[in-house]
């Protein structure tokens, strides 16, 4: 962030302002973390804050504190709507293109609030009059962190912001494993748990917390859903409605999945496609040069880092594979 930013984000934030947090279609732990963790901050500041996500998370994120405050702008469009044409400031976290927040992303470009990117995704959109975004770094809420740190305002990480920053950290890394993770990353997570992030107690809350659906889903995917395709390195998970339905499928059930997908030996680019809410939905993940950005965008209106990133297909279900199998690395 420039630094005469800086010193106008601070003149901006000296007096208790309107500001609402929106964030991504979608959103998971780092989405989440960094939106109530940033609110957890602003509202010591005396700050009128509101955070709206553009649709609903799964119930394992519903642990924050500030989570009963937050606004789905699918469900309550209107409340949604006052709260970011009041506002005097918005912040924009975990994304950088509003098409990332649907139908939320009319109202943000409507209003006259000042706009604030905090993000680590690839080819920023220059929508905002702040941003802090660099794609070097592990997740939005390391960001967060490194945002309060800038303002001069250190010691009011307390546990509630600690607990959510480090939640998002440790979703986006994988738990600590992915390359994004720094000598700095461990040293901010070393920060969070002596503000009090509780680390053992958020890895049980996030991954301990499974239903016996959920478990049969990723049973029966393992068995029937895994295609491995070893010439083009590549494997894939697919799922239909009726097949989620089945299985009683809950927000946040196939979190992760695509990762098994990626941890079979010589597989170097997984994919998980799923027809939920009226859509096809594809998630990518690689290892190494392949780049799934630009696969993501070039094939399937999608984007995100280089070694994961999703994107949507027109297409059924059926036909998305059909294009993607189509497209597969080293196809000759
Ligand atoms: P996931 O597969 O976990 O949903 O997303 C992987 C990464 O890609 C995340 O960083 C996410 O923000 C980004 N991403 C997922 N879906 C889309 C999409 O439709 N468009 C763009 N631009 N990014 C996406
Ligand atoms: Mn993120």
């Amino acid at each position: 962030m420039k630094p005469n930013h800086v010193n106008e984000l601070i003149d901006l934030l000296n007096e208790s302002k309107k500001i609402v947090i929106v964030t991504h279609w979608s959103p998971d732990g780092d989405a989440i973390g960094s939106s109530l963790g940033l609110y957890n901050y602003l509202i010591q500041k005396q700050h009128n804050v509101t955070v709206i996500t553009p649709n609903d998370y799964p119930s394992f994120l519903f642990w924050m504190q500030g989570n009963d405050k937050v606004i789905d702008f699918s469900a309550s469009p209107d409340s949604a709507k006052e709260a970011v044409s009041k506002a005097e400031l918005i912040f924009c976290l975990d994304f950088n293109s509003l098409s990332r927040i649907d139908a939320l992303g009319e109202e943000v470009s409507k209003s006259k609030a000042k706009k604030c990117i905090i993000d680590h995704h690839l080819q920023p959109e220059g929508f905002a009059d702040y941003m802090l975004h660099t794609i070097k770094t592990s997740s939005t809420c390391e960001l967060i962190y490194d945002f309060i740190v800038l303002l001069g305002d250190k010691s009011l990480i307390n546990k509630d912001v600690a607990n959510c920053l480090y939640t998002g950290i440790m979703t986006d890394t994988g738990s600590f494993r992915f390359p994004s993770t720094s000598p700095q990353t461990h040293r901010v997570i070393a920060d969070l748990i002596e503000a009090g992030a509780q680390n053992s107690e958020i890895h049980n809350r996030i991954y301990d917390n499974n239903t016996e659906d959920k478990l049969r889903l990723l049973g029966y995917s393992f068995l029937e859903k895994l295609v491995v395709l070893k010439e083009h390195g590549t494997a894939f998970f697919s799922l239909n409605a009726e097949e989620l339905t089945r299985f009683n499928y809950k927000k946040g059930d196939t979190e992760g999945l695509v990762n098994y997908a990626l941890s079979i030996e010589g597989i170097y680019f997984a994919v998980f496609i799923v027809e939920r809410d009226g859509k096809v939905k594809l998630s990518f993940r690689s290892i190494g040069k392949f780049d799934v950005n630009t696969f993501a965008r070039t094939y399937f209106s999608g984007g995100g880092h280089a070694n994961a990133a999703g994107g949507v297909s027109e297409l059924s279900l059926n036909d998305t594979i059909i294009k993607l199998v189509s497209l597969l690395p080293n196809k000759n």
